[in-house]
């Protein structure tokens, strides 16, 4: 179900959970400020999820709440995610749910990472 990104943070959530290590993930990237991991149910060839390690709800909250330090450290490690995957040079998609009309299921930023593959079009066509 996707969810309110105007609630407060819930440290309940999946992703929370990620960081604070009480339940697994498949790791490939952490810093100060970001953690990657791949998303359990790929989209695509590449399907890397990156979060930032703060308790932001969406990208609304990230955008308007974090450190300049956070989000620059947050940007660069999606682009160094990238890089590692080799992934520059033929392209890949990033994508940030956001809301309801977003879809977005989990109710900590995160953005997906998506190559490997053509990607095709941008969104479904009406
Ligand atoms: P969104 O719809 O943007 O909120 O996307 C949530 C993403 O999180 C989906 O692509 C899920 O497959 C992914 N996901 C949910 N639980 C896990 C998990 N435990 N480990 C990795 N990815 C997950």
């Amino acid at each position: 179900m996707p969810i309110d990104p105007t609630l407060p943070y819930d440290d309940a959530n999946i992703f929370a959970k990620i960081l604070r290590g009480e339940i697994p993930s498949n790791a490939v990237y952490e810093d100060d400020h970001a953690f990657a991991f791949e998303d359990i149910n790929p989209q695509a060839e590449i399907h890397t999820l990156v979060i930032p390690k703060g308790r932001y709800v969406s990208w609304d909250d990230f955008s308007a709440k974090a450190s300049d330090a956070e989000i620059a450290g947050f940007i660069r490690a999606v682009g160094e995610v990238a890089r590692a995957k080799g992934l520059v040079e033929p392209g890949y998609r990033l994508m940030a749910n956001i809301g309801v009309h977003g879809h977005q299921e989990v109710p900590h930023l995160h953005v997906h990472i998506f190559g490997g593959q053509p990607l095709g079009p941008m969104i479904c066509r009406k």
